[in-house]
């Protein structure tokens, strides 16, 4: 596949393309002729400077113009890098989970993720610097970074393994731009190096801001929750894939219900953000039942993710799933009725305080034996939905420093505690959304349901806020003892660079620290709490020291007076 991609920028570079619009249009076709999923300016970057320096082609000005892109990545405010731990087995048996040699399991070796992650031998350290090199060089600020860790069950791999990848890709991220001395493989690593490598990634150009791994329900326990804080870990994307058990066993996932509703409480309890991974059309289950799971979800409190990733279950080759449908045993959702499912669960269920990250699985459509293939369904679904979910609202680059913004506050209950979703948003519906937010202005009550559900919150996005009242005052992490805890802060918009204000974004304007006193005036005034505690990403710790918090274990804590 990545030698696809250099026969792809070798044939772009005889024949170049004189405006973008061209360019992408040869890259259709190309990949098209060549069967490969449509590659992002920044993969093509990676595979043209690796040819360049090993002087299979010259440097092309023509062409880098043409790579450079206008970030929409960073346009959610932070860069995302996304790594891959190397190849190892998971506890897991499920059905339709396909093994392909070397490969993580789960991972197809042609996922345009899994095959950075191979150019780059699975190195933690190569992938971060190669990815983050590829955004610089196509135009992206990468000086907050979102790290996301695939590959599986994270939890199951051997501790030593977690720690030196965590830690090689903190000091990717602290060397970058620098020359490497020394042989990272080399390296010892142990609690302190990793340690020393956070330590100075608090003040580094590129900071780590947040860190997501992945793994299985009934692999999160108090202990390991510990561990993933040492790492520095923020969120967590839970495999869920269904919350009924007789889709659970019949899909042979190796765990029950009961175990989600329990790693959801004791992660919420920690403070994490949790994604959950959701797969409609699972043998056993059925559109109905699908949609009724969707509800659940919502309405709940056991549940309550904060971000879900949508992947519909298709019938891969190297999966077992495969033999039954071979043998007529298993019927896929067909595109059209995944599409329909779709814009049925963003209309009527999504709350606003959820983001949906992803709508379909990155599998390249070539490898889909059946089931769902599409693979730009938010393009075609985008003018029938009013989804009032986070992605949806997001600022993006669409901008006013004039415009009016006003503080929005939902409550709802979740795993046995309060929370409470603060944001700031423009006082109409957000132009993809056509809820009339309608509030009656003097008594700021809600307006009726509209199309059976409440439009409240439905505006423009500038930020965010998760604070989590626990109902328990005692908690099995000492330091969140009697505290309220801040789950995330976010401020959308175009990514400004660390301490500079751009016109053009909120950020920077202070939207994130009035909901940081927001929160803290509601933890203290309305719940009599006298101390607050945020999960921090490592890379914004520096920004809560300057709002009076101090690091405990692995937590800014403010005492509130
Ligand atoms: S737990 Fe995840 S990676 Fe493991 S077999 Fe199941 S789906 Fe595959
Ligand atoms: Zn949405």
């Amino acid at each position: 596949m990545l030698q696809g991609y250099a026969k792809l920028i070798k044939l772009a570079t005889q024949r170049l393309p004189e405006s973008k619009e061209e360019f992408l249009n040869l890259k259709k076709k190309l990949c098209g002729e060549l069967k490969l999923v449509l590659p992002t300016n920044a993969d093509l970057r990676e595979v043209y400077e690796k040819m360049v320096a090993k002087k299979q082609i010259k440097r092309s000005e023509k062409l880098e113009k043409l790579l450079k892109t206008r970030g929409i990545r960073t346009q959610s405010g932070v860069a995302i890098v996304a790594v891959l731990t190397k190849s190892y087995p998971c506890p897991g048996n499920c059905l339709y989970c396909p093994t392909e040699k070397d490969m993580p399991k789960s991972y197809l070796s042609n996922e345009p993720a899994v095959m950075r992650a191979i150019a780059s031998k699975f190195d933690p350290y190569r992938q971060v610097q190669n990815r983050l090199r590829s955004l610089e060089l196509n135009g992206h600020d990468t000086d907050k970074i979102e790290l996301i860790v695939m590959g599986g069950t994270f939890s199951y791999l051997p501790k030593s393994y977690q720690k030196s990848f965590i830690y090689q890709c903190f000091k990717a991220c602290n060397e970058y731009g620098r020359r490497l001395k020394v042989k990272i493989s080399k390296l010892k690593v142990n609690e302190k190096n990793l340690l020393n490598e956070q330590k100075k990634n608090e003040k580094a150009k590129h900071r780590i801001i947040g860190l997501t791994l992945e793994t299985r329900p009934d692999y999160i326990d108090e202990e390991e929750i510990l561990n993933f804080r040492q790492l520095g870990c923020t969120r967590v994307e839970l495999g869920v894939q269904s919350i009924f058990d007789e889709v659970l066993e019949k899909n042979k996932r190796g765990h029950n219900v009961q175990e989600t509703i329990r790693a959801t409480k004791l992660l919420k309890d920690a403070g994490f953000k949790i994604n959950y991974h959701l797969m409609p059309g699972l043998l056993g289950s059925n559109l109905k039942k699908d949609f009724r799971m969707f509800e659940e979800l919502f309405s709940n409190p056991n549940f309550q993710p904060d971000i879900i990733k949508i992947y519909p279950t298709v019938v891969l080759k190297d999966s077992e799933l495969y033999k039954l449908w071979k043998n007529k045993k298993y019927k896929p959702l067909s595109d059209k009725q995944f599409e329909n499912f779709i814009i049925e669960v963003k209309n009527k269920i999504i709350p606003p305080y959820v983001r949906i990250t992803r709508l379909v699985r990155d599998v390249p459509t070539p490898s889909i034996i059946a089931g769902p293939r599409v693979s730009n369904l938010r393009q075609i679904i985008a003018g029938k939905t009013h989804c009032p979910c986070i992605r949806c609202r997001e600022v993006r680059a669409d901008y006013n420093i004039k415009e009016k913004i006003i503080l929005d506050r939902i409550d709802y209950s979740a795993s046995g505690g309060k929370e409470i979703f603060l944001q700031f948003v423009s006082p109409d519906p957000h132009p993809t959304s056509p809820l009339q937010r309608g509030r009656n202005k003097e008594e700021e009550k809600p307006s009726p349901l509209f199309n059976g559900r409440n439009e409240e919150g439905s505006g423009k996005l500038f930020a965010l806020l998760r604070l989590r009242i626990p109902k328990n005052k005692t908690n099995f992490i000492p330091v969140l003892q009697n505290s309220a805890l801040i789950r995330e802060v976010h401020t959308y918009g175009k990514l400004a660079q660390i301490s500079q204000k751009s016109a053009l974004s909120p950020q920077h304007i202070g939207l994130g620290k009035k909901l940081i006193q927001e929160a803290e005036k509601i933890a203290q005034k309305e719940f009599g709490i006298k101390k607050i505690s945020v999960i921090s990403g490592v890379g914004v710790r520096d920004y809560y020291r300057k709002l009076g918090y101090n690091l405990s274990e692995t937590y800014m804590v403010k005492k509130l007076r």
